[in-house]
């Protein structure tokens, strides 16, 4: 199979734009793609300083280096972040993570921060998968969620970029529709402006693009990542989520595009109407602890809750 572009051998087809590119034009198109759904969706407007937050995975280092060449047409500065969740069980995953995190850090001589969830607050995610009742994705959301607009804050960012890719979209988006969630997919979009009490906006740019395509960006680009899952990724989604995500994969292969057709028209035509019946202004309160947002009527925010469960904060001395 011939590169579309030049006479080299293409190393990826690409169904559903009908093209075979080589390494090099690949590149090119991916960068070029990722550029226009950046501006198509207004995420680089007014950005100064942006956090990327990377776990070492594929798609968040990938995502990093992509950042990284937009930073220089774009002129903004990029910090690298990666969090230290303190997910072990007997593999050594949040540590290998870390560190394939830093390697991308150092090769891009970009400045970065590591924050230890466990130096920082008191508890790992495993610890919390003990002793907390809900699930541990859901503790270690609002762990991630609550670090990353500290960190924001902290290094002054006005955007931090997240490595969701287009079939963790479509995924989300069926998932939704099966379970009937119908809040989660009125939030779910490519930009959310500033949760209230923040500054920071959130941006996923490779929200359009192909896990397979973001693979082999990263193995020809040579770029450094752990191939590691996390260890609870298989126990919480469970049979029902691999499941979807499978189907989607088989449906993608009869018709290729569908899961671009999908996750496009929900984001242009059907989640816009979905968030205004949906999802309503949220007042909010500060967390007489942290002093950070909280719900309106709740005087501690359900980090510290969270903390103050696991032992590791009492409500009386906020510390
Ligand atoms: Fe956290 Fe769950 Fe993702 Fe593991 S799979 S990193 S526990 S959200
Ligand atoms: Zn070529
Ligand atoms: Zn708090």
């Amino acid at each position: 199979m011939k590169c579309n572009k030049c006479d080299e051998k293409a190393i990826i087809k690409i169904p559903y734009a009908n093209i075979a590119l080589c390494k090099n034009h690949f590149s090119e198109w991916l960068e070029h793609r990722l550029e226009r759904v950046a501006k198509k969706y207004n995420m680089l407007d007014g950005v100064n300083r942006v956090g990327v937050a990377v776990s070492g995975g594929k798609d968040s280092t990938t995502l990093l280096h992509l950042m990284y060449n937009l930073s220089k047409i774009y002129g903004f500065e990029l910090v690298g972040i990666n969090i230290d969740l303190g997910i072990d069980m007997g593999k050594g995953y949040s540590s290998k993570s870390t560190e394939f995190a830093v390697k991308n850090f150092e090769m891009l001589g970009i400045r970065y921060k590591v924050v230890r969830v466990k130096e920082q607050y008191g508890f790992t995610i495993d610890e919390a998968k003990h002793k907390i009742r809900r699930p541990v994705c859901s503790t270690c959301g609002l762990v991630k969620r609550y670090t990353l607009n500290d960190i924001a804050e902290k290094e002054g960012l006005d955007t931090i970029a997240t490595g969701h890719n287009l079939n963790d979209m479509a995924q989300f988006i069926l998932s939704g529709y099966f379970s009937g969630d119908v809040l989660d997919l009125s939030r779910l979009k490519p930009v959310s402006p500033p949760e209230k009490g923040y500054k920071v906006k959130k941006i996923k740019p490779l929200f359009l693009i192909y896990e397979k395509e973001i693979l082999t960006y990263a193995l020809v680009n040579k770029i450094p990542f752990i191939y590691d899952s996390c260890p609870h990724t298989f126990r919480v989604g469970g049979a029902t989520q691999d499941k979807i995500r499978r189907k989607l994969e088989e449906m993608e292969d009869e018709i290729p595009g569908f899961m671009l057709m999908l996750v496009q028209n929900f984001i242009d035509k059907i989640q816009k109407p979905l968030e205004k019946e949906y999802v309503k202004e949220d007042e909010v309160s500060k967390c007489k602890i942290c002093g950070r947002p909280t719900s309106k009527g709740r005087d501690i925010c359900s980090f510290c809750a969270t903390r103050i469960s696991m032992g590791v904060l009492s409500e009386a001395r906020g510390k």
